[in-house]
């Protein structure tokens, strides 16, 4: 049973348990899909947000999603891309498997992810894909939930890399 899956949309609009926010650490809102998350959610969310006080990269809260077609908001944060060398990838491992395990925790049946780092904080895209998804299913391989995870890329060119990274980490 195929657990995962790739689609091209804008999160906002996914119907699934929870989407999973790429949020800062202040947990105060901010550019690309942080921004379009808490424009959707409307400013109920910016409320409970501001009652967290926070999160470290590589952590992972829960929220209402308020007017989202989701019912929660899992805000994690991922690593500033700095050439690599000041442990990004596992940061970015981290966020997977902690919002996985936070998600499996609270009875999340179906989650979905953006493309976490890759966008304002510069993580190389291919490298971020095969994390996402190599984290993404060794979680799935142990625990029944979350059922499914989705994977919603903003663009065509995104839809491709994850396309292909699912066809690398599946064949071999
Ligand atoms: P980060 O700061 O973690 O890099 P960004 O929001 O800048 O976060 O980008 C993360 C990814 O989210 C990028 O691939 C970007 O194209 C994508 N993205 C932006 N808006 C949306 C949206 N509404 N739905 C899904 N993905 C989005």
């Amino acid at each position: 049973m195929m657990r995962i899956r790739i689609v091209k949309a804008d999160i906002t609009a996914v119907d699934v348990d929870a989407i999973v926010n790429a949020a800062n650490e202040s947990l105060l809102g901010g550019e690309g899909v942080d921004g379009a998350i808490h424009r959707a959610a409307g400013p109920e969310l910016l409320e409970e947000c501001r009652r967290l006080g926070g999160c470290p990269t590589g952590e992972a809260r829960m929220t209402r999603g308020y007017n989202l077609p989701a019912r929660w908001v899992i805000h994690t944060v991922g690593p500033v891309w700095q050439g690599g060398g000041h442990g990004e990838d596992e940061l970015l491992g981290q966020c997977y498997r902690n919002s996985l395990g936070l998600a499996a925790e609270k009875g999340i049946e179906s989650i979905a992810f953006p493309a976490i780092s890759t966008g304002v904080y510069g993580f190389p895209k291919e490298r971020a894909t095969r994390i996402a998804l190599a984290e993404t299913l060794r979680f799935l391989e142990s625990s029944a939930l979350p059922r499914e995870a989705v994977f919603v890329c903003f663009s065509a060119g995104d839809f491709g890399v994850y396309q292909t990274a699912l066809d690398a980490a599946l064949g071999g």
